[in-house]
C-alpha cells in the first residue's frame, strides 16, 4: 500500500486542523482550518503546505472555524477541487466564513491605522489574511453530501460522512483506499460530540477501522453532569425575575445559542419559569438557527417530537429574533425582566457589550455564562471576579450577580472518547491522538494504550507517516 498522512494542524495543539492523505493517485485534505491559539495564529500566514492545484478535494468535517477557516486562503492559492461536507455544514460555513472575512478585513485596516499613526510595522503584513471576494469565492466549490452516502474521489479513494453528534451538520469521515486488490480504512474522528445531548444525535461509532484519528479536547478530563442544567438555570431566570432585572447571556452562535434556546422552551413547557421575553440578539445567531429550521431530519428523537407537536424551541411563545441594530438598541427601553441571548461568547465584540454596559452595573440583573471564557478576554474578567471592568472605552463597575452554569460542553470527555473508541471487535492497527493540547493528548493517548494496548501515537506538527 502507498498512503501517507501527513498532520499540518491540530497535532499537539487544538486549533487549525488540516491532515493530507497521499495514495499513489489522488490527494485529499481533511479539514482546513484556522489556527486560533495566539502561539501558533502565525501559521495561518505560512504559503499552504500542500500546492493547492494538486489536490483533489477536501474534506469537511464541520464548520467551525478551526476546521473550515483557511478554505478561503486555499481557493485565492489555486484551489479549484470539491469540497465535500453535509448540506448543513455547508450552509453555515458560509455564514461563518463570510464573517470571518469581514473581520479578517477589518483588522488589517485597524492594523494599518495604527501602525501608521505609531510609525512602526508589525510581524504580519497589513492585509487581510483573506476577503470576503476570497470567501465568496470558495462558496461555489461547496458539495453536499449525505450522512451514509459513498463519494468516489479519483481513483481508489471512497469517503463516507456519519454524524457526529457535535453541531448540527458534524461529521466523522470514513475514508477507504484501494490498491491493487487491498484496502485500507481511515477514520477521521472531526470532533467528538457527546451522548444524550439535546437536538442533536449521539455521535456514530465504528468498527473495523484500521486507522483513526481520534480528537483529545477534553481527553484529560472528565465533564461534570449535565443533569443540573434545567434547575440551575430556571433558578437563575426566577430569582433575576423576583429581583426585577435581567437576564444577559453571551453565547456562541453556533449550538450554544440554540442548546439554551432549547432548554427555556423545556421550561416554558414544563411551567418551571414565567413566560418572559427572550431575545436571540445576533444576527450570526439568528441565520444559524435558520439552518437549523431547514434541517430537522438532523435532529434527535426528542427534538424531532417537539417539532411535529409545534413546540419547536426555536418559535416558542415570546421568542424574538432581533436582526437590526435598532431593534437591538430597542430591547434596552424593556421595563421588566427580559432573557437576552446575545455574542460574542466570551464578551470580546459584538451586540452583547451593550447589553452589559446597561446590566453589569445592576445589582438585580444577572450575566450568566454558559460556555468556556479564555484568558485576557472580558467574559474571563467578569467571571473571575473583577470589581470594575472596561466595556467600549469606558469603566464600569461589577454589581450585578454573575452566574455560570457548566456542563454545556460539545465535545466528548475521556470517558465518552473511549465509550466512541471501545467497539466489540474493533482493533486498529494504530490510533493517532490528535486535537487537544500536547499535555492533553499526551495524557489521553497514555490512558488509551494503557486500556486497550493499541498502538497510540501523538504526533506533532508536520509529521508523516505511512500507513501499511
Ligand atoms: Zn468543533
Amino acid at each position: 500500500m502507498q498512503i501517507k498522512l501527513s498532520f499540518l494542524g491540530a497535532a499537539q495543539n487544538v486549533t487549525g486542523s488540516r491532515y493530507l492523505l497521499e495514495t499513489n493517485n489522488t490527494n485529499i485534505l481533511i479539514d482546513c482550518g484556522l489556527y486560533q491559539e495566539r502561539k501558533f495564529t502565525s501559521r495561518n500566514w505560512d504559503p499552504s503546505p500542500v500546492q493547492p492545484r494538486n489536490l483533489d478535494a477536501v474534506l469537511l468535517t464541520h464548520a467551525h472555524l478551526d476546521h473550515c477557516g483557511l478554505l478561503p486562503k486555499l481557493v485565492h492559492e489555486g484551489f479549484r477541487g470539491k469540497i465535500y461536507c453535509t448540506e448543513a455544514t455547508s450552509e453555515i460555513a458560509k455564514i461563518i466564513l463570510l464573517d470571518s472575512a469581514r473581520l479578517q478585513e477589518e483588522d488589517a485596516e485597524f492594523k494599518r491605522k495604527r501602525h501608521e499613526r505609531e510609525g512602526r510595522r508589525g510581524p504580519f503584513p497589513e492585509i487581510p489574511l483573506y476577503t470576503v471576494d476570497d470567501a465568496n469565492a470558495s462558496l461555489p466549490l461547496f458539495s453536499p453530501v449525505k450522512y451514509g452516502e459513498a463519494i468516489q474521489i479519483g481513483h481508489g479513494v471512497k469517503a463516507i460522512f456519519r454524524d457526529a453528534g457535535h453541531v448540527l451538520g458534524s461529521s466523522m469521515i470514513r475514508v477507504e483506499v484501494s490498491q491493487d486488490g487491498e484496502h485500507r480504512t481511515i477514520v477521521f474522528s472531526g470532533d467528538v460530540g457527546r451522548w444524550d445531548r439535546p437536538i442533536l444525535r449521539d455521535p456514530t461509532v465504528f468498527d473495523e477501522v484500521d486507522y483513526i484519528l481520534v480528537e483529545s479536547t477534553y481527553g484529560d478530563r472528565v465533564h461534570e453532569a449535565v443533569t443540573d442544567i434545567s434547575d440551575n438555570l430556571a433558578e437563575i431566570i426566577n430569582s433575576t425575575h423576583q429581583a426585577g432585572g435581567n437576564i444577559i447571556v453571551p453565547s456562541f452562535a453556533l449550538e450554544r445559542s440554540q442548546e439554551i434556546l432549547y432548554y427555556m422552551n423545556q421550561l416554558l413547557i414544563e411551567d418551571h419559569i414565567p413566560h418572559l421575553l427572550v431575545f436571540l440578539d445576533s444576527p450570526m445567531a439568528i441565520n444559524i438557527t435558520e439552518v437549523f429550521r431547514r434541517h430537522p431530519e438532523l435532529f434527535d428523537e426528542d427534538m424531532s417530537k417537539l417539532v411535529r407537536e409545534k413546540r419547536s424551541p426555536f418559535g416558542f411563545p415570546n421568542l424574538i429574533m432581533t436582526q437590526t441594530a435598532d431593534e437591538s438598541k430597542a430591547i434596552n427601553h424593556i421595563v421588566g425582566t427580559v432573557t437576552v441571548i446575545a455574542g460574542s461568547g466570551m464578551c470580546t465584540g459584538g451586540r452583547v457589550k451593550h447589553h452589559l454596559v446597561t446590566n453589569i452595573s445592576r445589582p438585580e440583573s444577572t450575566i450568566l455564562f454558559v460556555g468556556y471564557q479564555a484568558t485576557g478576554t472580558l467574559g474571563r474578567q467578569i467571571v473571575d471576579g473583577a470589581r470594575k471592568v472596561r466595556i467600549l472605552g469606558q469603566r464600569y463597575p461589577v454589581r450585578a450577580r454573575v452566574a455560570q452554569i457548566h456542563g454545556f460542553s460539545s465535545h466528548a470527555d475521556r470517558n465518552e472518547l473511549i465509550r466512541w473508541l471501545s467497539r466489540p471487535g474493533m482493533a486498529p492497527k494504530r490510533v493517532f491522538v490528535v486535537h487537544g493540547e500536547r499535555e492533553s493528548a499526551r495524557q489521553f493517548g497514555k490512558f488509551l494504550s494503557n486500556k486497550t494496548g493499541w498502538n497510540v501515537s501523538v504526533p506533532e506538527y508536520g509529521t508523516e507517516v505511512l500507513l501499511e
